[in-house]
């Protein structure tokens, strides 16, 4: 290595193509020249393009992958001016919920709705909202962590409500909820938590929303993975077998529950936010709660969301790529794989993902490339899409059930540039 550097403007201008903004450029060389690694820049640049938030392929099989941004859903928002709180009507200020609201009211089958960040601010809203300084019954079957620090007994903490725990890790029968409610420590509701990412087997019993209704206080549903329908109304042939016994907003609300929230990236497929829907009276102190604008999603994720709940209404299910993903048959998919000619082709399982259905393999087909390439597929030489493999075994693992067909070419050469 020469032991003086050469000068930052220099080593700015040779790396002037990477499309890295100048001035982290400038950081970047003189921290590079600090720490005496000039020498090293290629790979420092090349760590700091691999920072940046970019399209990639998804060759990993697990359909809501979470480090990925769960269902890919393609924003057509275009930046321009859009009505979000102006009453075109009136000509006056208008509430951005009010038709999304409507729009998702109508595909959960009950009065109102409204949209939040995710799903876990729908939680801490709800809480905040009906049960501040009051206490809320939760079984002990479903005091759950989900994702990354999501836990229910602290969400409940910050809101100001208190626990009341109810019945048994395994076992929570209505008479223990009836208890609780009638012990007087003022329970304000019932929150029945979807156990999305884990089991309990063996002798459980938990009771079921309809076993609840008219106990007395509402009953809230955080169903998490927000599936709108078990029927799956926009599939023609229904819902795939691996999604039976998921709960359905629609369903969950017929039973009995006066409000569900679910993730709008989940089995919904859309972008990332939360929705609340049920009864009227519960989503409007939700609405006028101070934190409903802490929470607030922008024009952005609304129109794509409306976009959305167009297509479930318009039931043009073939334009939500999480359910073309979905119900792509093996056939289909061993049929691309034999396509490509390169790899081996084989039968793999993917998974749903999104911390949703931890039990569920759904079959699937993809190519087996011996030896872990999975770094130099990542590679972004010449700008390409970086792709997202599968290792096991020390082997190379394309699962096509996540891969947009228009890319197979694309995944093709650039396995073939690697190979
Ligand atoms: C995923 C999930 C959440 C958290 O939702 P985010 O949208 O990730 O905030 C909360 N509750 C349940 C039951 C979930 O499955």
């Amino acid at each position: 290595m020469d032991t003086y550097p050469p000068s930052v403007n220099e080593l700015v201008e040779a790396y002037s193509e990477s499309g890295i903004p100048r001035p982290l450029l400038v950081d970047e060389v003189r921290k590079a020249i600090d720490e005496r690694q000039w020498d090293k820049l290629d790979e420092r640049i090349e760590v700091l393009k691999r920072l940046s938030l970019q399209e990639v392929v998804n060759g990993t099989g697990v359909i809501l992958h979470t480090n990925l941004g769960r269902a890919s859903w393609p924003s057509t928002f275009s930046g321009a001016p859009i009505n979000l709180e102006f009453d075109l009507n009136s000509g006056s200020r208008g509430s951005r919920q009010n038709y999304i609201g409507r729009l998702f009211a109508n595909l959960c089958g009950t009065e109102s709705a409204m949209v939040v960040n995710n799903c876990s601010s729908a939680v801490l809203l709800i809480l905040s909202a009906l049960a501040h300084e009051r206490g809320v019954a939760i079984s002990r079957g479903e005091m759950v962590e989900i994702g990354g620090g999501f836990r229910v007994p602290d969400v409940l903490e910050l809101s100001g409500a208190y626990l009341v725990e109810v019945g048994t890790t395994n076992k929570t029968r209505r008479e223990d909820y009836e208890r609780a409610i009638n012990a007087n420590r003022d329970v304000s509701m019932i929150m029945k938590i979807h156990q999305s990412n884990y089991k309990i087997v063996g002798f459980t019993e938990s009771t079921e929303m309809q076993e609840l209704s008219g106990i007395g206080v509402p009953l809230v549903a955080d169903i998490g993975s927000g599936l709108l329908d078990e029927n799956c109304f926009w599939l023609e042939n229904g819902p795939p077998n691996w999604l039976i016994g998921e709960p359905g907003a629609r369903q969950t609300l017929l039973q009995g529950a006066d409000i569900v929230t679910f993730s709008a990236d989940k089995l919904l497929g859309g972008p990332q936010a939360g929705i609340i829907a049920g009864k009227k009276d519960l989503i409007n102190k939700c609405l006028n709660h101070p934190f409903a604008r802490a929470v607030r999603p922008g024009g952005l994720v609304l129109s794509s969301l409306q976009d959305l709940a167009y297509k479930y209404l318009n039931r043009n299910w073939e334009e939500i790529p999480f359910w073309k993903m979905a119900v792509t048959t093996v056939d289909e998919l061993q049929e691309r794989a034999e396509n490509l000619k390169i790899g081996t082709p084989v039968p793999l399982y993917s998974v749903p993902g999104g911390g949703t259905l931890p039990d569920v393999e759904i079959p699937s087909f993809g190519i087996k490339i011996n030896d872990d390439i999975s770094s130099q597929l990542r590679d972004m030489v010449d700008d390409n899409l970086p792709i997202i493999a599968r290792v096991e075994d020390g082997n190379t693992l394309l699962d096509l059930r996540t891969i947009n067909p228009a890319l197979d070419e694309y995944v093709k050469s650039s396995l073939k540039q690697i190979l």
